[in-house]
């Protein structure tokens, strides 16, 4: 047993996270003190609440760090190490430190003192806000709001019950979804039934069947078992020569929890009534105008602004890529069937289409990519853009398995601004899967150590690549280059942030669909050609990128680009529809929605039982309900911001220095201190708009 004193996640957060010394059993005492200690202040807190921002807005943030710091090892720790002792701890206690978030959060005497505080401030007596504070108050006051704290009496209590049904539905909708996933299964025996399917696809079918029960299946003899799990169902689609089977499969992907006891469709009607309730106790007309009341887009007027520009620049070029794939199919015996493209076709002739235009091999890629040489160039290119210098300090700092690096992040002049975690590669047994940045702590003047002026950011930077096998270093997929530069910039506004009020520093009070605005920028270099070709040396050869490889990596990247961009409208559409103009218990279904929708954004109509929405998990059981629209707004802002460094000239190095520097000084530097907006402008000059999103994307010549 071990005491509070020597507990390793009780320790302030001034010292880095004791990763050599945490042990599972520290998780439940330790959390449990630190909840403790928190609800004591929060107590002391309600007991005594004045106006003033030291004595109110200050006392929230050290809750909130005191908590964050020690639950967010914890958290980290079960992404990253996970063991079923950890797990069990974490289970105990994430619902005690849920619960004291929320009270934080709704606390009634805390959201009189902060409507006080601005009144206040912005009377004519005591000093006024900066606009950074203004901006954390009315945050703190607007989430406080919204999350029903203003509400008195039955309202409240109405309120309150609806946030539990809504989020009991949710979890409702994403088992069913589940189940009915798991529930079909389409087993194949014969060589005839898997024509088409490459090798990795037959192995993943042939386990899938083991773990059925058949267990003589082999890769090469079968039989084979095909599920609707996105891979399994996504590479069927992609590459079974066999059109009956892909009919049959898709039908059962769209058919997915819409009959018998998984039946999402009286769930899906629930949720929309008791989010209109929801907003209307909260004097929004729709859900859509609450949801984007905390949004940078700000209105549904300006999302749907935004998605019909794209619609009319990519509607004509989706018609073109459609019939491409037709001629295609004409071109190669499927006459017949391209008279009449279905749904089933679509993706497994783009497929072949693809494949006969810019075929090159993952594999080919990788050999140019080895991991150490890639961070090297993401390096350079950070010091050349942004004048900081990123130097390993492995050593410096416990990590929690001996393949994570440390670094730090100095100024030129040497002055050290940040520190990073990187763990690359993917371990299966104990490792969540995909890619994330995640905050160790954040940039704050209140836990400034002595002789500084604030404590210096640290971030968890999360990749899962492959790991290295036989002596060579791992090598990178162009997939997981993209990706391990996406995760750099979430990690390089986290850091490069100037913030000293620790409530809006870094990625902190950023608006939702503004935060992809720093990863999906970064992500533009690796289209960029000396950027690419920077980044590789053959592990055997030595020998860099060749320029033909380059050329159908970046050609690929516009392959279809109408298609795809109208299916993400098509949600984004149907998504905002749903939430701003259906009415619960009308004249139309949502159904009948998803139809009116799918008329102006879709090319082939969907099939009459076509039950997508039941599947539509992003909007009825994740984050995304009216907003779907965020993945094209963050990528407008993304490719407008890079434009900036093409208008400067991408071979200009001085230019692209300045105007590096001009990015490092506000999307990376304000952060969420002043409004996302303000910040682009401070950027770019003036409001962002769709042009070079069109233009990389292939779709600007039939932009008119
Ligand atoms: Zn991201």
């Amino acid at each position: 047993m071990t005491t509070n004193e020597s507990n390793p996640l009780l320790r302030p957060a001034t010292t880095l996270p004791a990763f050599d010394e945490i042990r599972p059993e520290h998780v439940v005492p330790g959390i449990r003190a630190l909840v403790k200690e928190v609800e004591g202040m929060l107590e002391a807190l309600e007991r005594d609440v004045n106006s003033g921002w030291d004595t109110l807005v200050e006392p929230i943030e050290r809750m909130q760090d005191r908590l964050g710091f020690g639950f967010g090892i914890v958290d980290h720790l079960m992404s990253v190490r996970n063991s079923p002792p950890l797990r069990e701890g974490y289970d105990v206690v994430e619902p005690e430190v849920v619960k004291l978030l929320t009270r934080i959060g709704q606390s009634q005497p805390i959201y009189r003192g902060l409507v006080a505080l601005r009144a206040l401030r912005e009377g004519s007596g005591g000093e006024s806000l900066d606009p950074a504070q203004r901006r954390i108050l009315d945050k703190l006051i607007q989430e406080a709001e919204l999350s029903g704290v203003a509400l008195e009496g039955s309202a409240r209590e109405r309120f309150q019950q609806i946030r539990l049904e809504l989020a009991e539905l949710a979890t409702r909708f994403g088992n069913q979804l589940l189940d009915a996933t798991k529930a079909f299964a389409l087993d194949l025996s014969t060589s005839e039934e898997i024509e088409g399917l490459p090798a990795s696809f037959l192995e993943m079918a042939a386990q899938a069947a083991r773990a059925a029960g058949m267990e003589t299946a082999t890769p090469a003899a079968g039989p084979w078992r095909v599920t609707l799990d996105g891979p399994s169902y996504l590479g069927f689609m992609k590459h079974a020569k066999r059109r009956d089977l892909r009919e049959t499969l898709y039908r059962a992907h769209l058919r997915r929890a819409s009959e018998g006891t998984l039946d999402n469709r009286p769930l899906i009607d629930a949720i929309l009534r008791l989010r209109l309730e929801e907003a209307k106790l909260l004097r929004f007309e729709t859900y859509a105008d609450l949801s984007l009341s905390r949004k940078m887009a700000g209105a549904v007027s300006n999302a749907e602004k935004l998605l019909e520009e794209l619609l009319s620049a990519s509607h004509e070029a989706a018609v073109r890529d459609l019939d491409e794939v037709r001629a295609f199919m004409t071109e190669h015996g499927a006459v017949e069937e391209a008279r009449d493209v279905r749904h089933w076709d679509v993706p497994y002739w783009s497929e072949r289409l693809r494949e006969a235009r810019y075929d090159y091999s993952e594999e080919q890629i990788r050999k140019f990519f080895p991991l150490p040489r890639v961070l090297d160039g993401l390096f350079t290119l950070a010091k050349r853009l942004f004048a900081v210098e990123v130097t390993s300090a492995d050593g410096e700092a416990p990590v929690w398995h001996p393949e994570v690096r440390f670094f730090k992040v100095r100024n030129l002049d040497g002055e050290e601004i940040a520190a990073f975690y990187f763990d690359p590669y993917s371990r299966p047994a104990e490792k969540k899967g995909g890619a994330w940045m995640n905050e160790v702590v954040g940039r704050s003047r209140l836990f400034a150590p002595r002789g500084r002026n604030a404590r210096l950011p640290v971030a968890y930077l999360i990749c899962n690549g492959s790991p290295p096998v036989d002596g060579n270093p791992s090598l990178m997929t162009f997939r997981e280059i993209e990706t391990l530069f996406h995760e750099f910039g979430h990690t390089l506004q986290h850091m490069l942030t100037r913030v000293d009020l620790g409530l809006a520093s870094g990625i902190r009070n950023v608006e939702w669909d503004a935060v992809e605005l720093p990863s999906q920028f970064m992500e533009n270099w690796c289209y960029h050609r000396d950027t690419l070709v920077g980044l590789s040396e053959h592990v055997e050869t030595k020998a860099l990128l060749p320029n033909e490889l380059f050329e159908k990596i970046r050609a690929s990247r516009t392959f279809q680009a109408g298609l795809q961009t109208l299916r993400q409208l098509n949600f984004g559409f149907l998504d905002l529809e749903l939430h701003h103009r259906f009415t619960p218990g009308g004249s139309e279904t949502p159904f009948d929605v998803q139809r009116r929708v799918a008329a102006r954004t879709t090319l082939l109509p969907p099939i009459p039982e076509d039950r997508f929405l039941c599947g539509f998990s992003h909007i009825f059981q994740g984050g995304y309900a009216a907003g779907y629209y965020s993945y094209k707004w963050a990528e407008v802002l993304s490719a407008d911001a890079f434009a900036a460094f093409e208008e400067a000239g991408l071979e200009r190095s001085e230019a692209v220095a300045e105007t590096g520097r001009r990015f490092r000084e506000t999307v990376l530097a304000l952060g969420g201190s002043e409004s996302p907006m303000e910040v682009f402008k401070k950027f770019r000059g003036r409001e962002p708009t769709t042009a070079a999103l069109l233009r990389h994307s292939g779709l600007a010549a039939l932009a008119y």
